[in-house]
């Protein structure tokens, strides 16, 4: 047995697992420790939005185990745990169930959900277990307003039509994914959203059997006071290190060098640099061009939209799907986004990094 002080985690989501594996490759004997608040099973959340259409019930949603995974990462994974609190110059984490010295720390957990104040029998979708309550509530619901058009509300209200219920899609704004996609773009979305059966709301909708609300996400408050955040999460600088000594953050809690990026593609892209600096090759985090794609099959759409660049936007062609290009000032094309059969062109694009330090 080792007697080593292991390396700690906390959150069991898509980037404490992911760091999990990569370091465990890395390092196949050094204690490791996963803590989180939840059941420690592994499931992809993206397919949250889309399981109905899928045939997904919250348990087959579960892709691995918390048993198995305790057993290939050779970790151990405590469960229903929070952590409350780090005292950093002891290197302690503090839990609801003890506390625990850790020779590095990593927190990782994730972002939670905004809330409409006056909404407060409306339910959300962030987590497998918002997944559980919400599923046999919207089977048996025959009218369900989603209050919010992003991402994820988009997905959520397609996959509803599978179910032949009355959906509302209400927006504050008169184009759903907006801040994601280009206006155009979001206009066809909505028109076929529409078409298919999906009501679209930017007034007070009629009251439902059933209110989700998908506004967005909001950072979580910090486990510990003495870490530095921002509103937009824990910072962290380019190794994706805290201003603690020996405490990282990464995933949708973490503001890299200024950017919060709460999607699945920049975990990995952080995971990877995070493990060579916790072994000792300090390796800045950066990021290919990343798409992001809406699971809307009423049309589908991809995006790389550049996170801090906001450029400008042309429609290069709309005659089958729309086809638009994003471009610096200097007319570099930095992004694209696609609707309809022109997310076929997808593969097409060869996008300029995004450095974070030539940010
Ligand atoms: C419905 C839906 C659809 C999505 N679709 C897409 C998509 O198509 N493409 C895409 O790129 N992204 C998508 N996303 C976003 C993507 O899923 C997230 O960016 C990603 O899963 C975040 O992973 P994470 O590990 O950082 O956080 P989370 O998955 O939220 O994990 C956080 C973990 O921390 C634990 N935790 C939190 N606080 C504590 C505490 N104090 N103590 C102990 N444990 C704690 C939690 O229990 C959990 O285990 C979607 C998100 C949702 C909700």
């Amino acid at each position: 047995m080792s007697t080593k002080t292991p390396l700690i985690i906390v959150g069991a989501g898509i980037a404490g697992f992911t760091l999990a594996k990569l370091w465990r490759q890395a390092e196949p004997n050094h204690p490791l420790m996963i803590i989180t608040q939840d059941d420690g099973d592994f499931y992809h959340k993206p397919l949250l939005s889309v399981s109905l259409t899928k045939g997904k019930t919250p348990d087959n949603t579960i892709s691995e185990y918390k048993k198995d995974l305790a057993n290939s990462l050779n970790a151990t994974i405590l469960t229903q745990t929070k952590a409350i609190d780090i005292q950093d110059k002891k290197k302690v984490l503090v839990t609801d169930r003890g506390d625990f010295k850790y020779s590095k720390l990593i927190i990782a957990t994730g972002s939670t959900p905004k809330k409409l104040p006056h909404l407060t029998n409306a339910l959300s979708l962030n987590t497998l277990d918002d997944y559980r309550v919400l599923r046999p509530l919207m089977e048996k619901a025959d009218t369900i307003n989603i209050i919010g058009a992003g991402l994820v509300g988009c997905e959520l209200a397609n996959d509803l039509l599978s179910l032949n219920k009355t959906i509302r899609l209400v927006s504050d704004v008169p184009c759903p994914l907006s801040g994601l996609v280009p206006s155009p773009i979001g206009e066809a979305l909505k028109d076929a959203m529409v078409e298919a059966g999906i009501e679209w709301y930017e007034s007070t909708p009629p009251e439902a059997d059933l209110t989700i609300q998908a506004i967005g996400l909001q950072h979580a408050p910090a486990i510990s006071d003495a870490l530095a955040v921002s509103p937009n999460g824990i910072i962290v600088d380019a190794h994706g290190k805290t201003n603690l000594a020996d405490v990282y953050a990464l995933g949708d809690c973490a503001e890299v060098h200024g950017v919060t990026l709460r999607y699945i593609g920049p975990i990995r892209q952080q995971a990877q640099a995070m493990v060579q600096t916790l072994l000792g090759n300090p390796t800045e985090i950066s990021y290919p061009a990343l798409p992001t794609v809406a699971k809307t099959p009423t049309f589908p759409v991809v995006v790389c939209r550049h996170p801090w660049i906001k450029g400008r936007w042309e429609v290069i062609s709309d005659h089958d799907g729309i086809q638009m290009e994003q471009f610096d000032d200097q007319n570099k094309l930095i992004g694209f986004a696609l609707g309809g059969n022109a997310t076929q062109l997808r593969m097409q694009y060869q996008l300029p990094a995004w450095s974070l330090m030539e940010k």
